[in-house]
């Protein structure tokens, strides 16, 4: 079985744990409301239901289109917005329920990473490389240049030293623009102003997890960086993976793993 099955495996698997535990939810409140509650708190309660059973429906329908897809490897076009909802209200009580059962917090935003990958692939947009935005995470510079890259990623001298000359390159022989952003903020913003059509980033799990999430309907191609001196300092990154990110959206081929 392929890595990357077992990891959208873990991810859909605690999507639907925590649809379990809001169902369940559900289920107390209903045998609350028909027990022996009073009018009054039965209002609210009656209130705090219909709200657990809309979470549930949106989760419910999200997941089964996000599975749908997965197992019939078609894109989900239309039901994006859905998964995009079922996400965003399912996947904080999933890693919370991923906490309880000793999961690591970055094995499921790796999980969730691989998962959003494979949907964006299965579409398989074309973009022009002008419109492609290659988002890169400060800590990728050499922590010793004295260089600004956040204000201007020209201002790298391309000196071999890390792995920026690499990444420059590469984005050039595309023609794709580049942005080094100082953090999650600063990423934001440049694609808000930027307004790309397509997004390769580079980041941490962390931060590409929630970044993700933040850009809605674009489409995010996300590339975990390697830490071999802990995190946030002088990582480095697959450039295989980043080629395969920008030829994915280049041709606006179906690469699916
Ligand atoms: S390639 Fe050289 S100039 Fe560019 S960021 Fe790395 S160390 Fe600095």
């Amino acid at each position: 079985m392929a890595a990357t099955q077992v990891h959208k495996r873990l991810f859909v698997g605690l999507l639907l744990f925590a649809l379990l535990v809001l169902s369940g939810g559900a289920f107390v409140l209903w045998t609350l409301i028909f027990g022996r509650a009073g009018t009054a708190l039965r209002d609210v309660l009656l209130a705090g239901e219909i709200g657990f059973l809309l979470l549930v429906a949106v989760g419910a329908a999200g997941l089964a289109a996000m599975v749908a897809a997965v197992l019939l490897r078609r894109p989900l076009r239309n039901w994006q917005r859905v998964v995009h909802m079922a996400v965003e209200l399912l996947f904080p009580l999933a890693v919370g329920l991923g906490r309880l059962l000793s999961i690591d917090r970055e094995r499921i935003q790796s999980s969730f990473i691989e998962m959003n990958n494979f949907l964006v692939r299965l579409i398989g947009r074309r973009v022009e490389p002008p419109r492609i935005l290659v988002l890169l995470p400060h800590c990728l510079q050499r922590s010793k240049c004295r260089h600004n890259l956040t204000n201007r990623v020209q201002n790298c001298r391309r000196c071999g030293a890390c792995v920026m000359t690499d990444l420059l390159n590469l984005a050039d022989q595309y023609g794709a623009q580049v942005v080094v952003a100082s953090g999650g903020t600063g990423a934001r913003r440049e694609v808000l102003e930027r307004r790309p059509a397509a997004v390769v980033a580079v980041a941490c799990e962390r931060d590409l997890s929630s970044g993700i999430q933040d850009t809605g309907r674009l489409p995010v191609l996300g590339v975990t960086n390697l830490r071999p001196h802990g995190p946030c300092r002088d990582t480095t990154v697959d450039l295989n993976q980043v080629r395969d990110a920008l030829e994915t959206f280049v041709r606006g081929r179906q690469v699916v793993h």
